[in-house]
This record gives structure tokens, C-alpha cells and sequence, in this order.
């Protein structure tokens, strides 16, 4: 074709998402993806909050290849010789619709890319987009090799680096102190092994974080969400710490050493790695949201920096799905106004203004300083294992009363330190 309505970059979530909302509306749309397959290049945590996105697609996850619908919560606060793990679960979370699922990219994101394509959409992949072409100052297409490919609209769903929004000059070369690297295996374990060592039953599953020494006192953590037959177990650190040898170890050893964490050895025991992988991820929140649409082009998921960590949940597969159906949205509307400027366009800011997207990430927009606080991983972990320490011992000799034993680790100097982070806290 000489020219399409709209030319795709990248099939993650965001990219397949806008294509899903595009398909069967008239309009010529190529999803150009670098990987072998969608999915091939795809990394999550993972798991996927469904509550906010399943109204924006109606029926489209009933069949979905789903893992396990999370039911245990757990976090760990991990000092260097002890742990204290609040554990949570409720029956709510046993009820339909599940609120979340832990899943595998490679497999779910082929599976969308295949419901995109039985709507009409044509995915190409192991294509490169390597720049976009300009003309008086409107976005026109992209370079994909020796190939030029011309479009009214270009939908910069490229994930985390975007290098198309960065050609586009809607964003800067990526600041490192706004992105962290997670590395992941996915550890194949027999299913029944899986729920016996989890306390699960059929295909409720597990979700647990872990905090402080994984990460050697670094900003960062650990994480283990069951599937059905494996776990994904990994950890985050920030892109700075690892860069600049701030971490005492490699981070892959980081990974090596979190696994023989007697908290984790025997969970993973007799497991065998099927699956390695690296990814970095977007950690600014609101504050590092890029600009989200120019002239010709508009940019979703984590292209444009939509994801949202508040230690408790991490959050950007929906955020993708999101900004992918509204880019959609915002592309249909100005497709009936005949016009791709940057003004028309910016109705897709409007739509994420009004949905969880951009409100949530706006609630939450203090979280990334204060979940920054070098204090959270180092000092509290070890505070709060010595306090747990000292309660649970019981000395040869006579034991404290409990509030002297609690007492003499929250000093004043302690205390006003604490109320100082708290005072951060109560901002999200
Ligand atoms: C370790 C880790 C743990 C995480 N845990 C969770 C979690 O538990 N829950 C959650 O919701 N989120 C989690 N996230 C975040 C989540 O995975 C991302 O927010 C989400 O994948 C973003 O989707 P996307 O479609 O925007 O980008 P991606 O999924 O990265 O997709 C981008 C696509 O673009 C393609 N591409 C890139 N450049 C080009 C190019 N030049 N030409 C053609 N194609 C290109 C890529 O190959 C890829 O297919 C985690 C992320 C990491 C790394």
C-alpha cells in the first residue's frame, strides 16, 4: 500500500490494545513489531489487573490464557538475617470477575496479536522501525530498514525506550534515574507442588514482594508470582545503583543470591529454569510522563511512561491496554475530523485525563519519592527485623517487658526520623 490510516510501532499490550480498538472501523492499520512474534521481546512481572480495562473490552478476556487468578498476597521485609512477611487473603478475591491474573507474555500477547489479526489487522513482525519521516513539522511515516512506510497517524507503542517518540522529538534520551531493571525467571514447577507449597487450591495463585536486603539495601525489590506450572521469581534495582557499581554484587548474582534466601529456596526446590530474561521499566510515574501526541503521532504504554509503582501493587499492563484503546479512540475521531495535528489529536489526553489512567498516576504521583527513600530499603528492614527479633525472644534469663523491648529501638533521634518519612507517606 502507499499509505496507511495508521502505522502501529510495536505489538505489546499498548500497540495490540489500540490495534483491537482500530479493527473493523474502516481504517487501513499496520502493527509493525522487531520481535519474531509478538510477544517474543515481552517481559512482565507479571500480573495483570483486569478490574480497569475489561469495560473498554467487552468480552475479550473471557477466553484469555490467563495463569492463575491471584487470591495470596503476600510482602516481605527482608533484612540481612531475618524477614517479617504480612501475608494477606481474602474470599473476596476467590469471586468473579477475578480483580488480577498472573500471566506469561510470550503466551498471552501471542494470543491477542492472533484476536487482533482475525479482526482484519495486518501485524508484521520482525520489522525494525528505526525513524520517522517529517514533514513540515507533521509525522508521516516511519524507516523500517531500507523501507519507507506512510501513514496519517503513527502510534508510537515502541515500550519503555522509545525510540520512535525520541526521533519524533517528543521526549528526551531516556534519565536514568527514572527507570529500574528487573531480570526474571520463569521456574517450572509441577502445579500440585505449586499449590501445596503456596496453600492454594485449582487455579488460585500467589503474589509476593520482597524488600530491602534482596536488592542489598538498594532501591528495588524481589518478586514470585505463581502460574500454572512454573513461578516467576525476579527482582528490580534502579538503572543508577547498577550502572554506577553502587551494588555490591552483579545483578544477575543479586538474582543467584535472593534464590538461596532461605524465604524462597524452598519454594523454587527441584524447579528447573525454562525461561531468562531482562527488561528495563519506567519508575517516575506521572511526573516522567512524556509528551503524549505531536503532530501525526501519538505515544502509549510505557513509550510514554504510563506505569505506576506503589510498592504494593506495580502496575503498567493495563495502563498499556488503556492508553493503546484511547490512543485508538483519539485516532478515529480525528480520522472524522480529516485532520492529524497535534491539536486534534490531544483529545487522547483529554480521554486519560478522564480515566483511571492519568488519575491514578496523578494520585499517586508523590509515590516515586517517597518509595525512592534510601531508608525503606536499608534501615527499616533491619529496625523492623530487630524489633520482631527481640519480641519473639526468649532470653535464658528474665524476659523485657514488651514496651521497654519495643522502646529502646525507637530512640527520639528514630522517632523524629520516622516522622519525617511519614510525613512523605501521608502525600500518597
Ligand atoms: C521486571 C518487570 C516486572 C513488571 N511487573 C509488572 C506487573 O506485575 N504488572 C504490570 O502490570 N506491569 C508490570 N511491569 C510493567 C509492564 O510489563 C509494562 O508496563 C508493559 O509491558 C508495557 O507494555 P507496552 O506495550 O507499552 O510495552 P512492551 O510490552 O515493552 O511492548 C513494546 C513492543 O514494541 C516492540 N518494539 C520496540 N521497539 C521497536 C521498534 N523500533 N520497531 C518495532 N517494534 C519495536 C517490542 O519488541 C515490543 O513488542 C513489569 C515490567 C518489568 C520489566
Amino acid at each position: 500500500m502507499d499509505k496507511f490510516d495508521v502505522i502501529i510501532v510495536g505489538a505489546g499490550l499498548a500497540g495490540l490494545g489500540a490495534a483491537y480498538t482500530l479493527a473493523g472501523n474502516g481504517l487501513e492499520v499496520l502493527v509493525l513489531e522487531r520481535g519474531d512474534n509478538p510477544g517474543a521481546k515481552n517481559m512482565t512481572g507479571g500480573r495483570l489487573y483486569l478490574n480497569p480495562v475489561r469495560n473498554l473490552f467487552p468480552g475479550l478476556f473471557d477466553n484469555a490464557p490467563v495463569e492463575r487468578f491471584i487470591t495470596h498476597e503476600g510482602i516481605s521485609i527482608m533484612a540481612k538475617d531475618r524477614s517479617v512477611t504480612l501475608n494477606y487473603s481474602e474470599n473476596e478475591l476467590t469471586d468473579e470477575p477475578h480483580q488480577s491474573y498472573s500471566i506469561l507474555r510470550s503466551k498471552f500477547d501471542r494470543w491477542l496479536s492472533e484476536r487482533v489479526e482475525d479482526k482484519g489487522v495486518a501485524i508484521l513482525p520482525k520489522i525494525r522501525v528505526d525513524d520517522v519521516i517529517k514533514d513540515s513539522g507533521q509525522i508521516i511515516g516511519v524507516i523500517a530498514g531500507a523501507d519507507e512506510l506512510r501513514a496519517d497517524v503513527v502510534l508510537a507503542c515502541d515500550g519503555v525506550l522509545s525510540l520512535v517518540s525520541e526521533k519524533a522529538g517528543l521526549r528526551s534520551p531516556a534519565a536514568p534515574g527514572s527507570f529500574a531493571l528487573g531480570i526474571k525467571e520463569v521456574i517450572a514447577l509441577n502445579s500440585g507442588v505449586i499449590n501445596e507449597r503456596f496453600n492454594l487450591e485449582g487455579d488460585e495463585g500467589a503474589a509476593r514482594l520482597f524488600v530491602g536486603e534482596v536488592t542489598r539495601g538498594k532501591f528495588g525489590g524481589g518478586f514470585l508470582y505463581t502460574n500454572k506450572e512454573s513461578v516467576s521469581l525476579g527482582i528490580v534495582v534502579g538503572i543508577e545503583d547498577a550502572a554506577e557499581d553502587r551494588l555490591p554484587i552483579e545483578v544477575p548474582a543479586l538474582l543467584d543470591a535472593f534464590k538461596e534466601r532461605p524465604e524462597i529456596a524452598p519454594l523454587i526446590r527441584g524447579g528447573s529454569t525454562v525461561e531468562y530474561s531482562a527488561h528495563i521499566i519506567p519508575e517516575g510515574g506521572f511526573k516522567a510522563i512524556g509528551n503524549l501526541c505531536g503532530n501525526g503521532i501519538l505515544v502509549a504504554g510505557d513509550a510514554a511512561g504510563l506505569a505506576m509503582n506503589i510498592g504494593f501493587t506495580v502496575r503498567g499492563m493495563e495502563f498499556a491496554l488503556a492508553s493503546g484503546h484511547f490512543a485508538a479512540q483519539a485516532i478515529m475521531k480525528a480520522k472524522e475530523a480529516g485532520n492529524f495535528d497535534a491539536p486534534t489529536l490531544s483529545i487522547y489526553r483529554r480521554l486519560l485525563e478522564d480515566s483511571f489512567v492519568l488519575k491514578d498516576l496523578r494520585n499517586f504521583q508523590e509515590t516515586p519519592a517517597v518509595i525512592g527513600n534510601p531508608r525503606v530499603f536499608n534501615h527499616y528492614p533491619e529496625l523492623i527485623g530487630a524489633i520482631m527479633r527481640d519480641v519473639y525472644s526468649v532470653p535464658a534469663g528474665p524476659k523485657d517487658r514488651l514496651y521497654p523491648t519495643i522502646k529502646k529501638h525507637l530512640t527520639l533521634p528514630e522517632l523524629w526520623a520516622l516522622f519525617i518519612d511519614m510525613k512523605g507517606v501521608m502525600k500518597i
